[in-house]
């Protein structure tokens, strides 16, 4: 059998810093995560063994300095012209051995992209924030709170809704912002945050863009109180839950741009997330082939292995064919994000829609194939201890997130067909 390094790779446009960066997280990922994962899943509201993994890879290797400028401690990844593709590598390693693991680890990068990534770094926000993450080897967590009690999609709509229904607001008072609000289900809260990226609006129902701010709030400021991790259906390793904003104040100069930049480049955060998101499932897939194979190759039937059996094989294809074909469009997903001379600005509503459409069909894609997996598996697909039901409780919630496959296909619909009311 091959290994998932039989994989095709986009060679043209990989670069070689990219072998040993994957082959770093490979290495975490094998020694620190895969032989636990089991006991990660039920390890999902202390962390006990789960946090001391992650200040291996965020704090100890150094993964939380990814995109801080150089001179500042970090790794100046936010200037480089292939940063979207490193990332494309990273989360795909990270997530073949646990997804969970992979997006609270790609949060804590995620909202930081808004003031580190030419053409719009915030330099006086690096200045203040990166210290934070380059002057330890513990992890420290970062989260985008968008989502809120009324409804996460909505708010992600900022093409059509343009912010208008965001409840949490901001209010200037002096040379302080004033945040008052609740959001719900944030990757990386649930007790963990450090620093957070906030959505809001300083003008309640109004639907201009140059309302929407993209606000900095350290968690630790008065007024943050964050809620106990939900337990949810997987995914361990990311805790999500409430946060409440009561009075909360920081400097005005925490708002990552200013009226309209903040909501244009909200744009990018959504591709971002998507282009995310396809790699996660890309990962999730290459370690169900492993263990496909594993179980094909082992169990016999009638004095064959099952994997010789016509019916097994069609399915086993479907299998690698669907990870050639999703690995191929992440990459592409990442190397639009890459080269906006070529493809267009980043957080321009073609680049998210096109992503978006990216990301539902190659999750549906995967979601179809791990179904497979399981059914022929049997019984042991539901067996904890093979892993497999682990990772197609994970694909299903690569589905839910940043608006889920309705609002994928809304803005779809929207870009393609010129519809005008979704
Ligand atoms: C593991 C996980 C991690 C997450 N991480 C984050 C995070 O880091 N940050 C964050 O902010 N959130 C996060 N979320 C929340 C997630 O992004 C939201 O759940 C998602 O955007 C959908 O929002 P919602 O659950 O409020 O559903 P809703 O928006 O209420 O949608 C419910 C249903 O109503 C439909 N609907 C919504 N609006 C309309 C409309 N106008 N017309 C017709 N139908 C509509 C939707 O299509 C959907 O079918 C996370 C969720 C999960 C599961």
């Amino acid at each position: 059998m091959r290994t998932i390094d039989d994989f095709s790779l986009p060679l043209e446009y990989t670069t070689p810093l990219l072998e040993p960066l994957g082959n770093i997280v490979r290495d975490w990922a094998e020694r620190e995560v895969i032989p636990f994962r089991r006991e990660y899943d039920e390890d999902w509201k202390d962390h006990r063994l789960i946090l001391p993994a992650m200040d291996k890879l965020l704090g100890v290797y150094g993964l939380q300095r990814f995109l801080w400028p150089e001179d500042l401690g970090g790794w100046g990844m936010g200037k480089s012209n292939y940063f979207y593709v490193a990332v494309y590598r990273l989360v795909e390693e990270m997530a073949r051995a646990d997804s969970g693991m992979c997006v609270a680890i790609g949060v804590v990068l995620w909202p930081i992209v808004y003031i580190t990534v030419e053409p719009h770094v915030n330099r006086r926000l690096c200045e203040e924030f990166a210290p934070m993450f380059c002057q330890t080897d513990r992890a420290v967590f970062s989260c985008m709170a968008m989502t809120e009690p009324q409804g996460g999609s909505d708010i992600e709509n900022v093409e059509l809704l343009k912010g208008s229904t965001i409840q949490t607001t901001a209010v200037k008072d002096g040379d302080e912002w004033v945040i008052n609000g609740h959001k719900l289900w944030p990757t990386n809260t649930g007790g963990v945050a450090d620093l957070m990226a906030v959505i809001c609006t300083t003008n309640p129902g109004s639907d201009d863009p140059g309302d929407i701010a993209v606000i900095f709030v350290p968690a630790d400021r008065p007024g943050v109180t964050q809620g106990e991790a939900y337990e949810k259906a997987g995914m361990a390793a990311d805790k999500n839950g409430d946060i409440w904003f009561e009075n909360v104040r920081v400097p005005l100069w925490y708002r990552a741009h200013g009226p309209g930049d903040d909501a244009k480049y909200y744009g990018e955060i959504v591709a971002s997330g998507n282009m995310g998101t396809i790699a996660m499932a890309a990962g999730v897939m290459l370690n169900i082939y492993e263990k496909l194979g594993e179980y094909t190759s082992s169990r016999i039937y009638r004095g064959k292995p099952l994997k010789e059996n016509d019916a097994v094989a069609g399915a086993l294809s479907d299998l690698a064919a669907t990870i050639e074909a999703v690995r191929m469009i992440g990459y592409q997903a990442a190397r639009m994000l890459d080269r906006p001379e070529l493809y267009g600005d980043r957080w321009s509503p073609e680049v998210v829609a096109k992503i978006r459409a990216h990301r539902y069909f190659a999750v549906d894609r995967c979601l179809e194939v791990a179904d497979t997996a399981m059914n022929l598996m049997e019984a042991c697909g539901a067996d904890r201890e093979l892993d497999v039901e682990k990772h197609w409780r994970d694909l299903k919630m690569l589905q839910l997130w940043l608006g889920g496959k309705q609002l994928c296909q809304m803005e779809v619909a929207r870009w393609f067909y010129a519809c005008e009311t979704l």
